[in-house]
C-alpha cells in the first residue's frame, strides 16, 4: 500500500448483531491512514472483511474497540487467533473499554489446548505474548510522530464506558497531500457535542437509522415488550441528526454506518438520502460491506477554507 493512501473500508455495515439470509455485516472497519492499517470494530465477518480488502493478517498491530456490545467485538479473538496462524509475530496493540481484558484472558484460555498445541506443533510465538491491552479512556489515547488518536464518550445507555475516535494526521503543516483527519461517532445517541470533536474533519462516519422504517423493523423482529425499541430511541441517532452534526462540524465529507435498519428492501440508498438531505448538503456515503471511501489532503472532497 501506499504511505500516502489515506482510506476507510466499511467492512460491516449493519445495526446490531444478527444476521440473516441476505444480511450485511455487524460493525467492523479498515482504516489506512499515517501509513498504518488499524481496524476499528471487530463485529462477525471482520476477519473474511480484511483479508478481502487485501489486507495480509501477519501484518495486523492496532485494533480499538468502540464499547462492548457484540456486534463490535464478538470476532475480536477469532481476528487475532486467525492472523497469528497466518503468521502474526509481531506485537499487537488493542484498545478497548474496561472489561475487554476479560473477555481476551477468556478467549485465550478458551482456545488453550489448540494455542499450546501449535506452539509446541508448529514453533507459533505464544499468542497472550504479543497482544497488550489499553484501556480507553477520553482524551489523546495514542500519539506517535504521525498521528494522534483521540476518544470521546459518547451517549449509548446503558452503556457508559462507549466512545467516539477522532484518528487525524500530524502531517498537517509539512505535507499537504498527506492531511488527513477521520472520526468514528462510534454507537451513539444524537450527541451535538460530537461536532466539536469533529470539527473540520475530511469524514465523518456516523451511526444511523431511518425514522420512518422503524415501525415496520420492530414488527418484524416481532419482540414480546417494547425494550428494544425504547434502546433504539435513548441509544442510537436517526439520520437526519447525523447529518445535523456533519453540517456543524463542517466536516468534508459524511459516511452513514451501522444502518437500522440494514436489510428492508423498502428502504434503501434513495431513502437514506432523503432523510438526509434537509440537514446535510455535502459528499453523503449510505455505508455499503466493502465501500471504500478515500479522504483527507489528497482527495480534494474538502472545500478550502
Ligand atoms: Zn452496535
Ligand atoms: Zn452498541
Amino acid at each position: 500500500m501506499s504511505d500516502h493512501k489515506n482510506q476507510v473500508c466499511l467492512l460491516g455495515t449493519k445495526g446490531g448483531p444478527a444476521i440473516r439470509p441476505g444480511s450485511t455485516n455487524p460493525t467492523s472497519n479498515l482504516l489506512r491512514i499515517a501509513g498504518l492499517e488499524i481496524v476499528v470494530d471487530c463485529g462477525l465477518g471482520v476477519t473474511r472483511g480484511l483479508v478481502d480488502q487485501g489486507m495480509q493478517l501477519r501484518d495486523l498491530a492496532n485494533i480499538f474497540i468502540t464499547h462492548l456490545h457484540s456486534d463490535h467485538y464478538l470476532e475480536l479473538g477469532p481476528l487475532i487467533h486467525t492472523a497469528w496462524t497466518a503468521g502474526l509475530k509481531t506485537d499487537v496493540q488493542v484498545f478497548g473499554p474496561k472489561g475487554l481484558d476479560r473477555y481476551w484472558a477468556q478467549f485465550i484460555d478458551s482456545m488453550r489446548d489448540d494455542i499450546n498445541l501449535r506452539i509446541a506443533d508448529e514453533g507459533r510465538p505464544d499468542l497472550a505474548s504479543l497482544v497488550t491491552l489499553h484501556v480507553l479512556d477520553e482524551g489523546e489515547v495514542l500519539s506517535n510522530d504521525t498521528l494522534s488518536v483521540k476518544a470521546m464518550r459518547n451517549v449509548h445507555p446503558p452503556l457508559v464506558d462507549t466512545f467516539a475516535l477522532s484518528f487525524q494526521t500530524k502531517s498537517r503543516t509539512k505535507s499537504k497531500t498527506e492531511d488527513a483527519h477521520v472520526v468514528f461517532s462510534g454507537d451513539t445517541a444524537y450527541l451535538p457535542a460530537l461536532a466539536d470533536f469533529a470539527k473540520d474533519a475530511d469524514l465523518l462516519i456516523h451511526e444511523a437509522m431511518l425514522e420512518a422504517a422503524l415501525p415496520a423493523l420492530f414488527g418484524r423482529i416481532g419482540n414480546s415488550d417494547d425494550r428494544l425499541y425504547k434502546h433504539w430511541m435513548r441509544s442510537h441517532t436517526m439520520a437526519q441528526d447525523a447529518g445535523k452534526v456533519a453540517t456543524a462540524a463542517k466536516v468534508g465529507a459524511l459516511a452513514l454506518n451501522h444502518l437500522i435498519p440494514s436489510d428492508d428492501a423498502d428502504y434503501g440508498e434513495k431513502q437514506w438520502q432523503t432523510a438526509v438531505q434537509a440537514t446535510w448538503k455535502g459528499a453523503l456515503h449510505i455505508g455499503k460491506d466493502g465501500m471504500t471511501i478515500d479522504f483527507g489532503g489528497n482527495v480534494g472532497n474538502k472545500p478550502a477554507a
